[in-house]
């Protein structure tokens, strides 16, 4: 059964005191009984994340931050762990009950959405009982907030629906390939197996590429780059598009004729995660690097080093091949992200396959602010083989014209 992954699921962090109802809210709004920690003090120290199917929501993860309020948690502290869960969440809801007196812990909640531009919302749960403390408050200071009842489902309808309503739209993931093929057409992806690939299995992103085709009711073909020519010639028709994995760029070039579209699953991905337009921009930065300039690679998750592995060893040798400079190297990985990051000439984020398309973007807000160009390992291997254009053509509708001549110049031409 396709399950969807957990970076593809509107991410709703709950945050709230404790016997404000959070968790019989959460059963309400998923119908289940999933009681998913105590709201004893003390016993959960860390936020549980539950992926459910919430309907009309779609699918989605619920992160219960049960111990953020935990009694003697200094407000530092609080923050600290307030703003690991929020770099995950999509949509903030701050739950209290009607004669909650909402104080410096909710208002830090507030700031903290406001300034990292969070939507978020006020749950008064239990409206059934008395007391008008919370809604007050929350109309004095012009707060949103929807009052519900989890005992007796008033409100929830209308809680699910202004979730929908207030959920970023960047979110709503934009299509793998959904929009660029249409019904009947052939897609080819090539897919090597090489020591990388897992035993006796596909990676995640070619199969999630698979499934958009079937879902467009287009038809996937699986090939590896040595098959590739059998293939194509076993079609009637040329396909409608050729995606390939990074690492066979220029085999899969060299034989494809010119008339058939090219792109990889990891610009697929740069799209459909990060900012592709940005990424774009960000790998012209190559061509301004001086001897000593620091370099930051931000891998999003910590998954297991390669040998070859393209952070660590890959790029600092195409680099030094194209650039001829002395360059120093940062790699982090999972949530590392230095907080500061002005000192870096250029930032090369992972494809981020791991993680949801708001850590990415955080990554790439974090850049814009700090004046840091960023692209991503996509982008950068298909600039380097000199096909960054071919493989970016068939998004063409939505992205920025390239700086062609920029380009041109850079390779020399
Ligand atoms: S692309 Fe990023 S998130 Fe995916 S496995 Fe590599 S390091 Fe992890």
């Amino acid at each position: 059964m396709y399950r969807t992954p957990a970076s593809n699921r509107l991410h709703i962090g709950i945050f709230g005191k404790r016997n404000t109802g959070k968790s019989s809210l959460i059963n309400a709004v998923t119908g289940q009984d999933t009681a998913i920690v105590s709201e004893v003090a003390g016993t959960t120290t860390d936020p549980v994340y539950k992926a459910m199917e919430i309907l009309p929501i779609g699918p989605c993860m619920l992160i219960d931050t049960a111990g953020i309020d935990d009694e003697g948690l200094l407000g530092d502290e609080r923050v600290k762990r307030t703003l690991v869960v929020l770099r995950k969440t999509d949509v903030g809801l701050i739950v209290v009950a009607p004669d909650t007196k909402i104080d410096n812990f909710e208002e830090e909640l507030v700031k903290t959405f406001k300034s990292k531009k969070l939507p978020f919302l006020f749950i008064i749960n239990k409206c059934e009982l008395p007391g008008e403390e919370a809604q007050k408050y929350l109309e004095e200071s012009k707060l949103p907030y929807i009052k519900v009842s989890a005992k007796t489902n008033q409100g929830i309808a209308e809680l699910k629906q202004k979730i929908m309503d207030i959920a970023p739209g960047h979110w709503s993931p934009i299509p793998l390939v959904a929009d660029i093929i249409d019904p009947k057409d052939v897609v080819v992806l090539v897919c090597p197996i090489d020591s990388a690939m897992p035993q006796g299995r596909l990676i995640l992103p070619q199969v999630q590429v698979m499934r958009d085709c079937l879902d467009s009711n287009a038809t996937a073909l699986v090939t590896k780059e040595t098959e590739l020519l059998d293939c194509l010639k076993a079609l009637k028709e040329k396909p409608r598009l050729v995606i390939t994995d990074s690492q066979v760029f220029e085999d899969v070039r060299d034989m494809l004729p010119a008339g058939i579209p090219l792109t990889s699953f990891s610009t697929v991905f740069a799209r459909h995660k990060g900012d592709l337009n940005v990424y774009i921009q960000g790998v012209y930065a190559l061509e301004g690097l001086k001897d000593g300039d620091e370099i930051l690679i931000a891998e999003a998750c910590t998954h297991h080093v390669q040998p070859e592995d393209i952070g660590r060893t890959k790029i600092p040798t195409w680099f030094l091949d194209h650039t001829k400079k002395e360059l120093h190297y940062e790699v982090t990985a999972g949530g590392d992200f230095p907080q500061d990051i002005s000192r870096y000439k250029l930032i090369i984020s992972c494809g981020g396959c791991m993680v949801n398309r708001r850590e990415i973007m955080h990554r790439i807000e974090k850049a814009r602010e700090a004046h840091v160009p960023i692209t991503n390992y996509g982008i950068l291997m298909a600039y380097l083989s000199g096909i960054l254009e071919r493989i970016i053509a068939p998004f063409e509708g939505g992205l920025v014209k390239l700086d062609l001549e920029f380009d041109k110049a850079a390779k020399g031409q």
